[in-house]
């Protein structure tokens, strides 16, 4: 098994405003895994909000080759080799796991919905995000998004009702509510989750900050609509601690260090009560459709970090009429179709 790796700057369609943060591009490290002749692709998307980046990105994919050329059996083990280096990175993880599903995928000539035992080809709609804005560029990017059924709008500010309204004056597509912890005032939190409610506002996401635990349970035992967490849902082992404060979680491939552990959630969200959203970075068609192949298990998906890019290097995951299709190909169903320069570890 060689391991290779690129560095590669996603270009976003629009600036990208959230909460405490605005962006125009976003980094990320293509991995590629080849093995007996079968070339297979992961990523690791790297946010500016995020402590890893492409260095660290690629110092942990070095480390991992290093490991691997010693020998490996099988991938459970492959998972275990991993847990042994020392450094936590996440979006690493990910991006080896997305590779190597698709390689296992494409060895096997399955789709990895059928490697983990799911089956859906056609999936629920994927809501599209509309970052904040002023009025006339929010009225720009709405209308642009109108194959969309589902609006995910970016909240968590002191003018939260004005956006809101002003997406209203545009359109009466049912929208969820991302505050990016933007919040802090409870019963101001309360108002709004019934006024949002009363404006066709299906879940809210993360309204307070990470660790605010019961400020959270609070809320989500008053909301009218679900308080999704997503800055407390990293991994697993959060869940344990956060499952009663929270409705639902929002599952992210780079945060959790990708599709097995996303399954781990997945199983335990259920067996807990908690809704279930499936998101992303702002990613490549190789980490959404890898997350994709698992939407089929869950209740709201925001899956759209392909469309808000002008540079996907690959093909054959898309989107049309919001829905997403997935591909019948083996693995992740994508193909690379741009000249990108791998660096071979
Ligand atoms: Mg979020």
């Amino acid at each position: 098994m060689n391991i290779f790796y690129a560095k590669y700057l996603l270009e976003l369609k629009h600036q990208f405003t959230i909460s405490y943060n605005s962006r125009k591009t976003t980094p990320v490290v293509l991995v590629k895994i080849e093995e007996n002749g079968i070339a297979a692709y992961g990523e690791a998307s790297l946010p500016p909000y995020l402590p890893e980046n492409q260095e660290t990105v690629i110092n942990y994919l070095t480390e991992f080759s290093h490991i691997i050329k010693r020998g490996y059996s099988d991938i459970p083990n492959i998972y275990k080799l991993m847990e042994s280096i020392p450094v936590q990175n996440n979006p690493a993880k990910a991006a080896i796991d997305i590779a190597l599903h698709d390689l296992t995928g494409k060895k096997e000539k399955k789709t990895c919905r059928e490697l983990l035992g799911i089956r859906s080809n056609s999936l629920p709609y994927t809501s599209y995000t509309i970052g904040i804005d002023s009025p006339e560029g929010m009225r720009n990017k709405i209308e642009a998004a109108e194959e969309y059924k589902y609006l995910k709008i970016k909240i968590g500010t002191k003018d939260d009702r004005r956006i809101i309204s002003q997406v209203r004056e545009i359109t009466d597509k049912p929208i969820y509510v991302d505050v990016n912890q933007g919040w802090d005032n409870l019963n101001e939190a309360f108002e709004m989750s019934k006024w949002l409610a009363d404006q066709n506002v299906k879940l809210i996401e993360q309204p307070f900050k990470k660790y605010n635990l019961a400020g959270s349970q609070w809320l989500s035992e008053r909301s009218p609509i679900p308080i999704i967490a997503d800055e407390d849902a990293q991994s697993l082992a959060d869940l344990e601690v956060i499952k009663n404060s929270f409705n639902g979680i929002n599952i992210k491939l780079m945060k959790c260090a990708g599709i097995n552990e996303a399954l781990k959630m997945i199983n335990y969200a259920k067996k807990n009560n908690l809704k279930i959203m499936l998101g992303c970075m702002t990613e490549t068609s190789s980490a959404i459709s890898a997350a994709s192949q698992l939407a089929s298990a869950a209740d709201f998906i925001d899956l759209d970090g392909n469309a808000l890019i002008s540079n996907d290097p690959f093909s054959g995951h898309h989107a049309s009429d919001g829905k997403i299709y997935l591909s019948d190909k083996s693995g992740l169903g994508i193909d690379l179709n741009k000249e990108i320069e791998f660096i071979k570890l």
